[in-house]
């Protein structure tokens, strides 16, 4: 068995970082020139750590299973990305950027991470500022900054509603320097479906070639996994519609252990569900929550009227309005946390008070918005007695530079005009901050196996605050894995060339096959997307916003059900010697169905409310924090790192305890 290490340097928390790359074991330039690398995921984490490796001399495979590293689903991210870089002279600093990572993940994440993440996040931005990322800059030419959730500084850095492609557009450059000079060789349309471990250590990977069929074997000294986050176990959810957990389920069937796969993030702003023939939810910005304002009818006439479509939201009177969140929550308001605002949203939404036909909605309102921007602008025009309907004008203006391309796409999408009736939002699931476990060197439990970006669990706890995602992606890829794989390759100089001819090649390879012949010869009826909506439907109702003991052990049992009735019944149409998009997702809703019932077996173990895992049994009953999520640090201040057992459901718990040496433990109060 593994034993948990986390390998935290000792030493005080601001001088650990240095300290360790001061003392860890260098590969020399000339060696490198020896020494294989392979990046699973070419998205934001993994295009910045393969374009780094490169740079640094190793030879870097890498893979993705998009048409280009141009379309990883981090090109979808859309309001910003933090640093602690205080260009506002607001008070930030890494310690306060980590205080509020630490807090905003309601304190289960690893402190010395989190430090280091503050410590590397203006790194980023300079970086990609050098590569020609167009942050947005104000009136003097210097970059902007805007305000995201549980924070109460302006620390994120942003391109329109478009950071996240902007982001991939530099690292995807730095990446194609080195395609172009050989460094990298790139695998676009390659799909991962095992890890190869020769000696207890990662040596390489097993890959389909989703365009003609054919099964390969790559060998490297180490193995890097990038492939993001498993939101899409929800089947609805804001990611991209090819986002998986397949890389990050076989590296845990081989032994990297997978830690809090329940602490998944309901994003409370997203363009609400429309029926049931749909396939894919989008995210409307946290960003908008900057200057969006959100409520629902006070009164439930109102409710009504509005659902019959007697009545228009413009129409209701402010004084008939709850604006929840600025009630419940004066110091933050509408900026909240994300777990927060979902919770707040889904109370009113489930007294009634939704706001359309299927009562699931709340509003995004930026008329106060309109106003105060454009009083501002008039003013700065010098335009003295400005109609009420110029001020809005100029008002809309600004908002339209500032978020023009979420209002188009929510227009798109809805066919109502967003500046003339407040949008419709409800929360949706988003991001997983559940994944891989790994040490500080964001190396798995199988030795030469690492994992960085949305695929691993570190530096978010059990809810990550808006922005952070691409922060700790970039960190990873750019500044942290470079460091750390050096001082594990650094024993590999004399290895040579890892041979694929091998018996540890030869198993992966077949077992890989085998699974591909049984879907091509199961002749069942159902299709795959028939069990993956089914698995949907278990985890929202009983894994989703409200989670309690019996659902969770319903859903274990009904996810091992659906599970059984795949194997018997899945339908795989069309040739395995060719594109053949079906049978892509019957190997990943496989996965799903497996790590489904582990995330339920993890929310069951952890019996009380933190982050965005609530656990109804778990709520604080009286007191200024009546009704808010109650945490249990006596008991459960540790991570899960799940070791793999044959099942999903005999999976064994083993416990990261946390530290917490330089940050006050503290009930997170955001009133
Ligand atoms: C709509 C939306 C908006 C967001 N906005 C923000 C934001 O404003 N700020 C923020 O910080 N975060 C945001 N996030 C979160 C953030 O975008 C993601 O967490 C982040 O981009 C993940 O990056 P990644 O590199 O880890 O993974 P991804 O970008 O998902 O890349 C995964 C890569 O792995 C590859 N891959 C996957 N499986 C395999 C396999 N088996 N074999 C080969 N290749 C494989 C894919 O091809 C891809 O290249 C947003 C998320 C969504 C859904």
């Amino acid at each position: 068995m593994t034993t948990l290490n986390s390998k935290v340097p000792k030493g005080p928390l601001k001088d650990k970082w240095t300290t360790y790359k001061d003392k860890i074991d260098l590969v020399n330039p000339a060696n490198k020139r020896n020494i294989d690398v392979i990046v699973v995921g070419t998205g934001l984490a993994g295009g910045s750590a393969a374009a780094t490796l490169a740079e640094l001399g190793y030879n870097v495979k890498a893979y993705c299973y998009q048409d280009s590293p141009r379309r990883a689903h981090s090109i979808a991210a859309q309001g910003g990305i933090n640093a602690s870089k205080n260009y506002m002279g607001d008070g930030d600093s890494d310690y306060r950027l980590f205080y509020d990572t630490v807090k905003g993940g309601d304190y289960r994440s690893r402190e010395a991470n989190v430090y280091r993440l503050a410590e590397v996040s203006g790194n980023i931005i300079d970086q990609c500022v050098a590569q020609g990322v167009p942050f947005a800059r104000d009136y003097g030419g210097l970059l902007d900054n805007r305000s995201f959730g549980g924070v109460l500084v302006s620390r994120t850095f942003y391109a329109k509603g478009q950071t996240g492609q902007q982001l991939l557009l530099g690292a995807y450059s730095a990446m194609n320097r080195q395609i172009a000079r050989g460094k990298i060789e790139m695998y676009n349309r390659h799909e991962m479906l095992d890890v190869v471990i020769v000696d207890g250590k990662a040596r390489g990977i097993i890959v389909r070639n989703l365009i003609t069929g054919e099964i390969e074997r790559h060998s490297a000294h180490a193995v890097v996994i990038a492939t993001g986050g498993y939101g899409n176990v929800y089947f609805l959810s804001t990611n991209a519609m090819g986002s998986n957990a397949t890389a990050a389920w076989k590296i845990h069937k081989k032994g990297a252990y997978f830690a809090n796969p329940c602490f998944t993030q309901i994003h409370p702003t997203c363009i609400p569900r429309s029926g049931d023939y749909q396939s894919k939810l989008t995210l409307m910005s946290e960003s908008l929550r900057n200057d969006g304002r959100i409520w629902v009818p006070k009164n439930m006439d109102d409710v009504m009227a509005i659902r019959e479509r007697k009545l228009k939201p413009v129409d209701i009177a402010e004084e008939n309005r709850d604006y929840f969140l600025e009630r419940r929550y004066p110091a933050f308001g509408n900026l909240v946390p994300r777990d927060v605002a979902s919770r707040a949203a889904k109370e009113r939404c489930d007294a009634g008070y939704g706001v359309n036909k299927t009562g699931e909605a709340v509003y995004l309102d930026f008329a106060a918005a309109f106003q105060r921007y454009g009083k501002e602008q008039a003013k700065i025009h010098g335009i003295s007695n400005a109609t009420n309907e110029k001020i809005i004008e100029l008002g809309e203006s600004i908002i339209k530079e500032k978020y023009g391309n979420l209002f188009q796409m929510y227009e798109k999408i809805i066919d109502e005009n967003p500046y003339k009736t407040p949008m419709m939002i409800y929360p949706a699931t988003h991001y997983t901050m559940g994944g891989v476990w790994v040490d500080y060197n964001l190396m798995t439990t199988v030795n030469g196996l690492y994992c960085i970006g949305e695929a691993n669990f570190s530096d978010h706890g059990a809810n990550r605050l808006g922005a952070s995602a691409l922060m700790q992606g970039l960190a990873d890829g750019y500044f942290v894995l470079p460091y750390t794989i050096g001082d594990y390759l650094s024993d590999d100089i004399r290895t040579g060339k890892i041979p694929t001819n091998t018996p540890e090649f030869d198993e992966a390879e077949k077992e890989v096959k085998d699974r591909i012949d049984f879907f091509m010869n199961n002749k069942g009826s159902k299709s795959v997307d028939y069990f993956h909506k089914k698995l949907g439907k278990v985890m929202w109702d009983k894994v989703g916003m409200g989670r309690n003991e019996e659902g969770l052990k319903d859903a274990m049992a009904e996810i091992k059900e659906i599970r059984e009735e795949f194997w018997k019944e899945v339908k795989v149409p069309g040739d395995k010697n060719e594109m053949n998009l079906e049978l892509e997702k019957a190997g990943r809703v496989a996965d799903f169905l497996e790590l489904g019932e582990l995330f339920a077996k993890d929310a069951l173990d952890r019996n009380e409310s933190c982050g965005g895992h609530f656990r109804e049994e778990s709520v604080e009953l009286d007191g200024e924090q009546k009704g808010e999520a109650k945490r249990n640090d006596k008991d459960y201040a540790y991570v899960s790192a799940w070791e793999y057992k044959g099942k999903p459901g005999d999976a064994v718990l083993h416990k990261e305890q946390l530290e917490f040496k330089d940050i006050e433990l503290k009930q997170r109060s955001y009133k």
